[in-house]
């Protein structure tokens, strides 16, 4: 069997030893599909404030946008870094034995505040002992050519990555999903930020609305021409309080089986050229905010072992 290309794997090379993704959420990041500065309410799939009541009820936080002239709540933010950091490494080391982290900028759009945040929310990451670089999640529509620099000069020295969402490249399945951005936005940003050096990751979802497996599949292919370099392929589920869930509910939407994700995503594989990494198979939650599909909420090790074994049956392992 031949180990596939994973994104663990990529950095035990490079650093020659266990590197994790330290995932961080920080109060006052939104976005700006959900502050309404493209679109509200966000995209049909995402758990936000615009539809979930418990966050409704932290509605009185501050929120930055690209216009903010001042962030009140930075002390704030730059002690909750601290904590998750802090917290987080120290459960990685116990648990994982990993020895080097990525500071992972995970929740909404991380890139969507006033330059001096970010910058000093960077600078702050990369100061904790042991933390070689950031992954940055953020939309293809909200890097401003400032922090894109910021990101450029920083790569010189530490690992640095983009992960941007392109899902699929279906203008009317963007559309459908109320993502605020076309495909070609998410081409121009990824091919710029490639043109530049900078690392960048690409999410895709199977089972969008109205899509069928050849649409994935070409999403998948073109997301592999515009460059990147690692590649998280997630199937679409349906959370509970989302406008995806009025969908689903009034059966306008069916979720992609088990059998046909799986079988979509062992082609996207097929189809991926060897030196871009595997950050992601599949996702799921475990509790009760999961509406449809049933499967998207098994243990991550049996949906691992169900992916295997169709893997496997093209001499591969994940
Ligand atoms: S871009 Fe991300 S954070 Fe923004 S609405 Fe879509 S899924 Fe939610």
């Amino acid at each position: 069997m031949k180990q596939l290309y994973t994104y663990g794997r990529y950095l035990k090379q490079k650093f020659h030893t266990k590197v994790s993704k330290l995932p961080i959420g920080l109060s006052g990041f939104t976005c700006p599909n959900i502050d309404g500065t493209v679109a509200k309410g966000g995209c049909t799939f995402c758990l936000n404030d615009s539809f979930s009541p418990n966050l409704a009820k932290n509605a009185d936080k501050t929120f930055l946008n690209l216009q903010s002239k001042s962030n009140p709540i930075l002390e704030k933010q730059l002690q909750e870094l601290d904590t998750q950091i802090v917290e987080t490494r120290k459960k990685m080391r116990s648990e994982w034995d990993t020895q080097k982290f990525l500071v992972y900028f995970q929740a909404f759009t991380n890139t969507y505040a006033p330059f001096d945040t970010i910058k000093t929310l960077y600078d702050k990451a990369l100061t904790y002992d042991d933390v070689v670089g950031l992954s940055i999640g953020t939309r293809s529509d909200s890097v401003t050519d400032e922090v894109l620099e910021y990101l450029v000069e920083l790569s010189r020295e530490k690992e640095i990555w983009i992960e941007y969402g392109i899902q699929s490249i279906y203008d009317e399945t963007l559309e459908r999903i109320n993502r605020g951005h076309d495909a070609l936005n998410a081409e121009r940003a990824i091919r710029q930020a490639k043109a530049k050096g900078l690392n960048v990751c690409g999410h895709l979802i199977f089972g969008l609305p109205g899509e069928n497996q050849e649409m994935m599949l070409n999403s998948a292919k073109a997301a592999y021409e515009w460059g990147i370099d690692s590649v998280k392929y997630h199937p679409l589920y349906v959370v509970k309080n989302t406008l995806l869930a009025n969908e689903y509910k009034a059966g306008k939407f069916e979720p992609i089986s088990r059998e046909d994700y799986i079988d979509t995503l062992v082609k996207a594989i097929a189809l991926k050229p060897e030196h871009i990494s595997i950050q992601r198979v599949t996702a799921g939650i475990d509790d009760d905010t999961l509406l449809a599909p049933a499967w998207c909420g098994l243990p991550k090790n049996k949906m691992l072992d169900y992916i295997n074994k169709a893997l496997m049956k093209e001499g591969w392992v994940y």
